[in-house]
């Protein structure tokens, strides 16, 4: 039997839409975007035509969007490429930022930088006052994402920048988890720089973008053939970028739509959440319509995703899982989360394919899950 899928925030499937796209372009269409015959000039066409897709989508002129591999190369593009035309001095990123803003960041500590992370609140917003506070010093860049990608929260990140710019400080978003799930406009915003990735709205993984102001200066942290304005060598992954462009389109229809169907699912399942005695994280703070984090104390979350995958339904653990000790999630350790239920944490996600049926009929393959861990741990108490 199929999996059941929660777990959009880490991935989504390819819309059947975005294939069809995509297939000429691993087939007959194979040609190099900057060859000059009739087969690059078909790939070079296919490439603008998604460029302007995907700026459609957030509002920006397509010279605006480069396009690179991943949300994790353009949050390293901005991060490194903005530094290396700066002189050091402090870089502000939220406490809650994806290891691809926090990593780099914390790195250019070795080029002098102090490296200044920024509070968030109980309910995972981020601290207005703590961002002023951090901005009485001199800050070359700041970084806060648009929406977590654990608990889902919603940042003000328009306050944000505009205590960045009155710093004189550029301001940059992760916006791959808001993206599709929320209107994402740029200049609304009023950042410098935003990541978005298409893998995370039904794309193919391997193609994202940073969106820039034209003004912006960034060092190229990968050098070539000088393709994205210089900022991003290495010949186009045309089919990927043909999938993002098709995936923006897609979203641009059908985002205001599916956002109050995934919140009413969501509401659904919290509502049974609750009934168990579940405790939810960011639940008042707003959210991206598809996201619930919850833990159930005295069980690990890890335990959870694990019978819940034998039971057919594939969700998230909060913690990183990747050694024998899983360390609690940075996210929830910066909302003050006791780190024994941060162990505990679970994320489920929604996606355009969940109907009502899959969040009841997991309620129900939850609370046994979770009764038979409890009677577990009641005979051995
Ligand atoms: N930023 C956030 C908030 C994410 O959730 C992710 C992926 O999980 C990334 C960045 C990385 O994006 P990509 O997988 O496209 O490298």
């Amino acid at each position: 039997m199929e999996p059941v899928y929660f777990d959009h925030n880490a991935t989504t499937p390819l819309d059947e839409k975005v294939l069809e796209a995509m297939l000429p372009y691993l087939r007959e269409s194979y040609g190099n975007a900057s060859s000059r015959h009739e087969l690059g000039t078909v790939a070079r066409r296919a490439v603008d035509a998604a460029r302007e897709q995907v700026a459609a989508l957030v509002n920006v002129q397509p010279a605006q969007v480069i396009l690179v591999s991943g949300g994790t190369e353009a949050n390293n593009l901005f991060i490194k490429g903005a530094a290396g035309f700066l002189k050091p001095s402090q870089v502000a990123v939220s406490a809650i930022e994806h290891p691809c803003i926090a990593k780099p960041a914390q790195d250019l500590a070795r080029q002098g930088w102090k490296v200044r992370k920024l509070a968030v609140s109980r309910n995972g917003e981020i601290d207005l006052a703590d961002v002023e506070r951090a901005l009485t010093e001199p800050t070359g860049m700041v970084s806060v994402m648009l929406a977590n990608n654990e608990t889902g929260v919603i940042q003000d990140v328009a306050a944000v920048a505009q205590r960045a710019r009155a710093a004189k400080a550029l301001m940059h978003t992760d916006a791959v988890q808001a993206l599709g799930k929320v209107p994402v406009d740029f200049a609304a915003l009023g950042v410098h720089a935003m990541t978005i990735s298409a893998h995370k709205i039904y794309g193919p993984k391997g193609a994202a973008a940073l969106v820039m102001d034209k003004r912006l200066q960034l060092r190229p942290i990968i050098h070539g053939g000088g393709h994205e304005q210089g900022l991003r060598s290495g010949t186009e992954n045309v089919p990927a970028i043909v999938g993002f462009g098709a995936a923006c389109e897609l979203a641009a229809g059908r985002t205001a739509e599916l956002a109050p169907r995934l919140e009413a699912l969501r509401a659904r399942l919290e509502q049974g959440l609750n009934d168990m005695g579940a405790v939810i994280f960011g639940a008042r703070a707003p959210r991206i319509p598809n996201t619930s984090y919850f833990a159930f104390k005295g069980i690990l979350g890890e335990t959870l995703v694990i019978e819940l995958d034998k039971a057919g339904y594939a969700v998230a653990p909060g913690a990183a899982c990747s050694s024998a000790n899983p360390e609690p999630s940075a996210t929830l350790l910066a909302m003050g989360v006791d780190p024994e239920l941060a162990l505990g944490a679970v994320r489920f996600s929604l996606g355009t394919g969940n109907a009502p049926q899959q969040v009841d009929e997991f309620l129900k393959a939850l609370t046994a899950v979770v009764t038979r861990l409890r009677n577990l741990t009641a005979m051995a108490v």
